[in-house]
């Protein structure tokens, strides 16, 4: 997933808690039950998709990584 963006979330949001691997232990953190993302495939091809459950949460995750933010 290259270059992926957030283009739709869901209005409720819940806590959770994750761990990183930039950081020891898990902390608390809020993410969207779905997400819609576009993004670059690794054929660089245009793609648009919607996410939710743990593979929503772990692209919410790495989407705050690539914005310089950590949980
Ligand atoms: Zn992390």
């Amino acid at each position: 997933m290259l270059n992926p963006e957030v283009v739709k979330a869901s209005s409720e949001q819940y806590e959770t808690g994750e761990g990183c691997l930039s950081l020891p232990g898990q902390r608390k953190t809020m993410r969207h039950e779905w997400i819609e993302v576009t993004y670059r495939d690794i054929k660089f091809r245009k793609q648009k998709n919607k996410f939710s459950g743990s593979t929503a949460k772990i692209i919410q995750h790495e989407i705050d990584h690539c914005n310089g933010v950590l949980i």
